[in-house]
């Protein structure tokens, strides 16, 4: 595995939480994970999501990576969380993006690491310890409700599910897709975005975020969306309506109107976590197209050393260290300067790291021939992860627009990117 991070040392607290999560790994996560996800293909039959459920490994393997303190690895917080920057936690969550499973494991798998972090900084106490507490605990799971199905939901203005106050309490209606992990057994929060109007308010302080139980009445799972044919069962994505849905006027997150000012925070730290552990999926597929290549042969040679094999590990090679110095570019801006100053460079990587992971994979499954599209390997799951990373959190056009817009401010031209409604 390349991790030569010359330019970008971890501290010492950081190289030690490397070294064990990759201990942990090897010896507990890799060797079992084609097994569990087998299990969970067979525990969790189609067409019955109401009683999904994970394989007993799950538990066993979270229990054991907390109890060697191997847990909440994003969170900076070093009481509730592992007390790491954001250019100390790259390497560790490219490690974990090696696997499928490991995010869960130790605690920090999307959507519920942007969630807990989203409720540490803005949360209040009360918030804090009804939802973040059980959330860091491991013991339930939530879940991020913002894309809907019947608007353009890259232009998060376009929302038209509402969240208007009435009395003391906020009523919620409208309809929500794509809400990722809510086929989980243990989830019992939504945090639901939508428009509360304020006509003193100018466009981006019209939206709120707002904590909804999972079993509030009105609530509705109306089915589950597969991702090229898989449902990604027991997480799910699930597609949502709210009816008249009540919650006391304590559930807004920082008070109405404040869900972009959020969103931003959330979804900073939330997308660099995504962009490394593609990263970490894009090596794993590059080891798996070597040692396949290399053990193969065909017309009298190993497969790799054909018709410009060589040059494809090589241009893998190239673009994923390309991507990693981007991110933790990225990432070290974000530890200096926060997530705001580092709009650019995070728009950069969520451009980069899953084009790169998409690109790698396509090469490693074209180099396993029929066996990179079957169950036999990684490389279908990495494939779907990196495009659907195209679109989640912002479609890529979406970032390319912010990186220019904010080019021509920094050049100058405020006006000019203004005017650029997209
Ligand atoms: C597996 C998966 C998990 C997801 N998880 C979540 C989740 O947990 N919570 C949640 O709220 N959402 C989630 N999403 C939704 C995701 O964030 C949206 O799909 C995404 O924001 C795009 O919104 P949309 O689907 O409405 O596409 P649209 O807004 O309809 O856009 C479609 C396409 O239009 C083009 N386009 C849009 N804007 C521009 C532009 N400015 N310039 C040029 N072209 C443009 C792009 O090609 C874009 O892909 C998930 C999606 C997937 C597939």
């Amino acid at each position: 595995m390349s991790n030569d991070n010359l330019m970008f040392t971890a501290t010492e607290h950081g190289q030690s939480m490397h070294a064990k999560v990759k201990a942990f790994i090897e010896t507990h996560i890799e060797p079992i994970e084609a097994q569990f996800w087998e299990e969970c293909h067979k525990k969790n039959p189609d067409g019955n999501w109401e009683n999904w459920e994970w394989p007993e490994a799950y538990e066993n393997l979270r229990k054991q990576a907390r109890e060697e303190g191997l847990w909440n690895l994003f969170l900076p917080d070093d009481t509730l969380g592992a007390g790491l920057s954001v250019t100390d936690y790259a390497p560790i969550a490219e490690l974990t993006g090696r696997s499928l499973l490991a995010p869960h494991v130790f605690n920090c798998n999307a959507p519920d690491s942007g969630n807990m972090e989203l409720l540490w900084r803005y949360g209040t106490q009360e918030q804090q310890d009804k939802w973040l507490t059980p959330l860091l605990e491991g013991e339930t799971r939530s879940v991020f409700c913002m894309t809907e199905p019947d608007v353009a939901s890259s232009d998060a203005t376009n929302m038209q599910a509402t969240a208007m106050v009435d009395g003391d309490e906020i009523v919620i209606n409208g309809s929500k897709w794509w809400s990722s992990g809510l086929g989980d057994p243990a989830v019992d929060v939504l945090i639901v975005m939508a428009y509360t109007a304020d006509e003193s308010a100018d466009r981006h302080h019209q939206h709120s975020m707002v904590l909804v139980p999972v079993n509030t009445p009105g609530v509705n799972i109306k089915r589950m969306l597969k991702v090229f044919g898989d449902y990604d069962a027991p997480h799910g994505h699930g597609e949502i309506s709210f009816e008249n849905v009540r919650v006391p006027v304590s559930h807004f997150i920082g008070g109405p109107g404040k869900g972009f000012e959020i969103a931003q925070g959330r979804l900073g730290p939330g997308r660099i976590h995504h962009c490394m552990r593609c990263i970490g999926a894009a090596e794993k597929s590059l080891e798996l197209a070597v040692k396949r290549g290399m053990s193969r042969t065909a017309f009298g040679k190993p497969l790799l050393q054909l018709g410009g094999n060589f040059e494809r590990i090589s241009e893998a090679r190239i673009k994923i260290d390309q991507a990693r110095l981007l991110t933790l570019y990225a990432a070290q801006k974000m530890d200096a300067q926060g997530t705001k100053k580092a709009l650019t460079e995070i728009s950069a990587i969520k451009v980069v790291a899953p084009t790169v992971l998409q690109e790698v994979v396509d090469m490693a499954i074209q180099i396993h021939g029929g066996m990179g599209v079957c169950q036999d390997t990684m490389l279908p799951g990495f494939y779907a992860q990196a495009r659907v990373l195209r679109l989640a959190d912002g479609p890529d056009e979406v970032h390319k627009t912010m990186i220019a817009k904010l080019e021509l401010k920094r050049q100058g031209f405020s006006r000019s990117a203004k005017s650029d409604k997209a």
